[in-house]
């Protein structure tokens, strides 16, 4: 099984992972926390590449986000997922999709399609999108900006935009949440959507 949360910088994505996998553990499965970019050694080099490099023009930084997501997809997920655990990925193909694909203008459809090659076909089982006004998210970021956190807010609400717009496309796959509610809550509902969804 397959999870992955989506959205915005500070709508609380690694949090909600992180209750996720002690539920999961709890539950007896075996769990495997992750996250793009940086999920692998590799793909921690290709992070700071991407969030620190110079002069990036969108489709070095596509390359990049796909080459971290193909890496990560061959030497972790789907051996993971071979053997029987539940992944849970904090951010996968549908943030290039939403930020390199809408809000850099490579236009949806090719990233995706990148995305799809790079992972040989790999969707989650459940995409879990937390919502959030871009503005509040900034305020509730603390480390110093990367490179893409000092964008404009008109470039995040496009992404939220985009985000939102992928979930209306595969309602089967994508659940939404309203990332301003507490964290219990959220994690409750993230629950109730996964259970039928678990190996037994
Ligand atoms: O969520 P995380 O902090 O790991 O993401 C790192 C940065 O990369 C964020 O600022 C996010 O907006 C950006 N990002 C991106 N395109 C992706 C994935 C992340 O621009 N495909």
């Amino acid at each position: 099984c397959f999870v992955s949360f989506e959205g915005g910088d500070g709508a609380g994505k690694s949090t909600q992972r992180n209750l996720l996998g002690a539920w999961l553990t709890g539950l007896g499965h075996d769990v495997v926390l992750t996250r793009e970019p940086g999920g692998t050694p590799l793909g921690q080099v290709l992070r700071d590449a991407v969030l620190h490099g110079e002069d990036l023009d969108p489709r070095t930084e596509a390359l990049l986000y796909a080459t971290d997501r193909a890496h990560h997809v061959h030497r972790l997920v789907r051996p993971a997922l071979a053997r029987g655990a539940v992944v849970v990925t904090d951010r996968y193909l549908d943030s290039s999709v939403a930020y390199q694909g809408a809000a850099r203008d490579l236009g949806d459809g090719e990233i995706r399609d990148l995305s799809l090659w790079a992972t040989r076909g790999l969707l989650p089982d459940l995409t879990v999108l937390l919502d959030l006004d871009p503005a509040v998210g900034a305020g509730r970021r603390t480390a110093a900006p990367d490179r893409l956190e000092r964008e404009s807010l008109e470039f995040h609400t496009r992404v939220r935009e985009h985000f939102l717009a992928l979930a209306a496309q595969e309602p089967a796959r994508f659940l939404v949440l309203d990332a301003t509610a507490a964290p219990e809550e959220l994690h409750a509902a993230v629950r109730t959507r996964l259970r039928p969804l678990l190996p037994a």
